[in-house]
C-alpha cells in the first residue's frame, strides 16, 4: 500500500541536511544559562529562584501558570545571577532565569556518562502507566517537536488507544537533530517508545521515517529486530510536511482525524522521536528535560547538531559554529518553512534568545527581499495545501479584514505548513496571513464565548 497524504511538496534536494547530518552530535556545556519560563507558544511558568540561589543541574526553578505550561529544571549547577524579564513575540513580559556554573567539571560529567538504557532493551515490569505518566509530568516533559505541549496532559486521554506514532519524519529542510539522535541513541530512543506503549496501553507503537534516513532506519532496526518487541518501522517517501499529525495519520494509518479533533479521538497518540528520548532520560535516567539536540546550519562556517541545556544561548552557538557566512542573515529558530525569524542582518553577538524545549534548529540564511505581485489565480496553492483548503481565497478575505469569511473558508484548519507561500510565483505571504487569521478566528471565538 502507497504511503501518500493529499497535496504536500518537495522543498529541497537533500544537500541542505547534508551540511549538518554528516558529524557526530557534539557535547557542549555552556557556563551561563538563560533559561526562558515560556518554553513554548502556549506556555507560561513562573519562577520559583532568586538571584543568589544556588541550584543543582535537575533542579525545578519553574512551575506552570497556565494549562499548557511544563514544570522547568536547571540545566547546568550553579548559581542564580539573575531573573530578569524580556518581551515575548506578544511583547508580554517573560521572566527568564540567568545561571552562572560554578561546577563545570561536574556538570561535564554529568552529560558525558552513558546509562544502561543507552546500551540495551529495559525490563519496564516495575513501571505502572500511571508512575509513567507522573514522571512525564515531574520531569516537565513536553513535546519536542512542534507545539511543546505537556506530554502527560496527552496521556491522561481515558480513549482508548491502539497506536502510537513516532514522528522521526523531520521533513523540514536543513534540520537533522532527529536524525542524528536516531543513529546515535537508538536504545534510549527504544525505551522510551516502550514507556510510551505502556504509558497508553497501546496495541503497539510505528516509528514513521522518511526514505532520505536510511541510515537510522538501519540503526533502529538493529535493536528492535527479532525481539518481538510491539514496535514497527515505517518508511514513507520523503514529502513535506509528513510530520503534520493528520499528515502522517493519513500516510501511515490511512485514516483520517475528523475536523476540529485531536487524533486520539480516533485511537492515536503521536509523539516526536526526540520526546522518546527524552521520557527515557527521565523515566530510566533519572533526569528531567533539561537538555535537546539543536541544529545549527545554513550559512555558518561549521555546520553541526549540538547537545546542549535548555537555556543555551544562541548566540553562543553560532560563535560555536564560526559565524555567519551570508553577507545579510536571516537568523530563523526552526526550519526555513515554520520556523520564526530571529534576527535580519547584525552581528551573531547581538542575536537574543536561548535554547527552548522545541528548539530544533537555528538556521542562518542569506537574507533575500521578497516583492509579493498580484495573484495570478494559477490554483497552486490549492494543489499542494496539505489542509485541503483554498489559500488564496482565505488569503483575500485576510487583506479585507472579513475574518469571519476566513473562518467560513475553515482557515482554522491550516497547519502554518508554508507550502502555500512556497510553492506561489506572484511570492504573496499567504501563509503568514492566514496563520494571524486564525489567530484572529479563535480570539473573536472566545469574545463570543465571554
Ligand atoms: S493554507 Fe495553511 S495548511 Fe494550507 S498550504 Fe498554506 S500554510 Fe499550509
Ligand atoms: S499560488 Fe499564488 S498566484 Fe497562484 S492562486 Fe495561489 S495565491 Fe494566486
Amino acid at each position: 500500500m502507497k504511503h501518500y497524504f493529499h497535496g504536500g511538496i518537495h522543498p529541497a534536494d537533500g544537500t541542505d541536511k547534508l551540511l549538518s547530518n554528516q558529524k557526530p552530535i557534539y557535547i557542549y556545556m555552556p557556563k551561563i544559562i538563560e533559561v526562558s519560563m515560556k518554553q513554548s507558544p502556549g506556555s507560561v511558568c513562573e519562577a520559583i529562584v532568586k538571584a543568589g540561589d544556588k541550584v543543582s543541574r535537575g533542579d525545578l526553578i519553574g512551575v506552570p501558570k497556565s494549562f499548557g505550561g511544563a514544570n522547568i529544571h536547571a540545566g547546568i549547577s550553579g548559581t542564580v545571577i539573575d531573573v530578569t524579564t524580556h518581551p515575548d513575540s506578544f511583547d508580554k513580559d517573560v521572566e527568564i532565569i540567568v545561571i552562572k556554573s560554578d561546577e563545570i567539571n561536574d556538570n561535564n560529567n554529568a552529560i558525558n556518562s552513558l546509562r544502561n538504557y543507552e546500551e540495551g532493551i529495559v525490563d519496564l515490569s516495575d513501571y505502572s502507566r500511571d508512575d509513567i505518566i507522573a514522571k512525564m509530568r515531574d520531569g516537565g516533559l513536553t513535546g519536542l517537536g512542534g507545539a511543546g505541549f505537556p506530554t502527560h496532559i496527552k496521556y491522561e486521554t481515558k480513549k482508548p488507544i491502539e497506536y502510537i506514532l513516532i514522528n522521526a519524519a523531520e521533513c523540514e529542510p536543513y534540520l537533522t537533530c532527529d536524525h542524528m539522535l536516531m543513529k546515535e541513541h537508538g536504545y534510549a530512543i527504544v525505551n522510551g517508545v516502550l514507556l510510551f506503549v505502556k504509558a497508553a496501553s497501546a496495541k503497539k507503537a510505528i516509528i514513521c521515517l522518511e526514505d532520505n534516513k536510511e541510515d537510522a532506519f538501519t540503526a533502529l532496526e538493529s535493536i528492535i529486530s527479532d525481539k518481538g518487541l510491539p514496535i514497527e518501522i515505517k518508511i514513507l517517501p520523503t514529502r513535506y510536511p509528513q510530520g503534520g499529525e493528520r499528515q502522517l495519520v493519513e500516510a501511515v494509518l490511512h485514516m483520517e482525524v475528523p475536523a476540529g479533533q485531536l487524533p486520539a479521538k480516533i485511537g492515536v497518540l503521536i509523539n516526536n522521536i526526540g520526546t522518546a528520548k527524552a521520557l527515557a532520560d527521565i523515566v530510566l535516567g533519572d533526569e528531567p528535560l533539561i537538555s535537546r539536540v539543536i541544529t545549527v546550519t545554513g550559512n555558518v562556517k561549521v555546520p553541526l547538531n549540538y547537545l546542549v541545556p535548555i537555556g543555551t544561548r544562541y548566540s553562543e552557538l553560532i560563535e560555536l559554529s564560526g559565524g555567519y557566512t551570508a553577507t545579510k542573515s536571516r537568523v530563523i529558530s526552526g526550519g526555513p518553512m515554520t520556523g520564526s525569524i530571529l534576527q535580519i542582518g547584525g552581528s551573531h553577538g547581538d542575536l537574543s534568545g536561548s535554547v527552548i524545549k522545541i528548539s530544533s534548529g537555528l538556521l542562518v540564511l542569506e537574507d533575500t527581499p521578497k516583492e509579493e505581485s498580484p495573484c495570478i489565480r494559477c490554483g497552486e496553492c490549492e494543489r499542494v495545501c496539505p489542509a485541503g483548503l483554498a489559500p488564496f481565497k482565505i488569503d483575500f478575505a485576510a487583506i479585507d479584514d472579513d475574518i469571519k469569511l476566513c473562518d467560513k473558508l475553515y482557515a482554522t484548519e491550516c497547519i502554518s505548513c508554508g507550502c502555500c507561500s512556497y510553492v506561489c510565483p506572484a511570492k504573496r505571504e499567504l501563509a503568514y496571513r492566514i496563520t494571524e487569521a486564525k489567530t484572529e478566528i479563535y480570539k473573536l471565538r472566545w469574545e463570543s464565548d465571554d
